[in-house]
């Protein structure tokens, strides 16, 4: 009993020691991305009820030179953790903007979006940082949306809602992704100064078959109609969902059905072909 004690102690000391090992290597390995150009930004249409694109999100892709596309899922907490999501965070924002740039340049009339992650919103600079963004880029403020999480809210509300308001002020909108997954509390929706609630795919995906997804969709674009914010659909695969959701007033959907996420340059060349 007492071997089988050790070996279980050394066991875990491997594991522990692989991960970290790994760990430090993709750290490493994320700090050359930037440098090397191995980040690239990909874009996903939001289409309204008739499938008109209205708007994008940014996501971002890696492509590693050994380990191949590596999932912003897996990269992007990591690079929460290390701090990197700063620079990388900074880097998106200068995407964002010049994406805005390249989309009115082409003549496509659509918002970006793209995804604010709450260590970097909570940086001192975070608001100087995008006003220079916007002034280097000449991007127009209002076309750009900050996909905040409910991670956001937990703590510091008040300074939250204070740096929001400076943002708003530019003319910068502000949509909660994933939202209904965190921070449960329908209190601060009314006092931050939204634009757009996102559904997050998990409730999506369970409309309309599903009982309690469909009443929980509800419910968001009920709530959502009545406090006079937009709602996005994340994770749209199917035409059941799309259905649905427009019957319910939803106002833009996002996912599969409509398109994958692809690089910014094939979906300019595709809608002004
Ligand atoms: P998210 O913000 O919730 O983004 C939506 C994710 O759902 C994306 O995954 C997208 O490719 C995927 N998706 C879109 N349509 C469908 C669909 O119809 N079905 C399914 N099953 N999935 C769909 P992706 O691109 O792998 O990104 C994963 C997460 O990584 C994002 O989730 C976001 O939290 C984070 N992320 C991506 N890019 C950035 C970024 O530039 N900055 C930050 N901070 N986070 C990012
Ligand atoms: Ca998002
Ligand atoms: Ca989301
Ligand atoms: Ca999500």
């Amino acid at each position: 009993a007492k071997e089988g004690g050790r070996n279980q102690v050394m066991l875990y000391e491997t594991g522990m020691q692989s991960e970290i090992v790994r760990r430090l290597a993709m750290e490493r390995d994320l700090r050359d991305a930037i440098e090397q150009e191995q980040l690239q930004m990909y874009i996903q249409p939001q289409v309204d009820r008739f499938g008109k694109p209205v708007g994008g999100e940014l996501l971002m892709r890696w492509q590693h030179p050994q380990r191949g596309m590596v999932s912003p899922a897996i990269f992007i907490p990591l690079a929460e953790e290390s701090g990197m999501i700063i620079r990388l965070g900074d880097w998106v924002l200068r995407q964002g903007c010049m994406a805005v740039c390249a989309l009115q340049a082409a003549g496509i009339p659509m918002s970006v979006s793209i995804n604010v992650s709450p260590k970097q919103f909570r940086q001192a600079d975070f608001v100087d940082k995008v006003k220079i963004a916007l002034v280097d880029t000449g991007a127009d403020p209002a076309l750009l949306i900050l996909e905040v999480t409910e991670g956001l809210l937990i703590d510091n509300l008040h300074d939250t809602i204070a740096r929001m308001l400076e943002l708003t002020a530019l003319g910068i909108r502000f949509s909660i992704d994933d939202f209904g997954t965190g921070y449960s509390s329908f209190s601060y929706l009314k006092r931050l100064p939204l634009y757009e609630l996102k559904i997050d795919k998990s409730f999506v995906q369970d409309t309309p078959q599903d009982a309690n997804g469909t009443a929980i969709v509800q419910s968001i674009l009920s709530m959502a109609q009545h406090l006079g914010l937009r709602v996005v659909a994340e994770g749209v695969e199917t035409r059941a969902q799309a259905e649905f959701l427009i019957e319910n007033g939803c106002h833009s959907m996002q996912g599969f059905l409509f398109a994958r996420p692809l690089p910014l340059q094939d979906w300019v060349t595709q809608q002004t072909a």
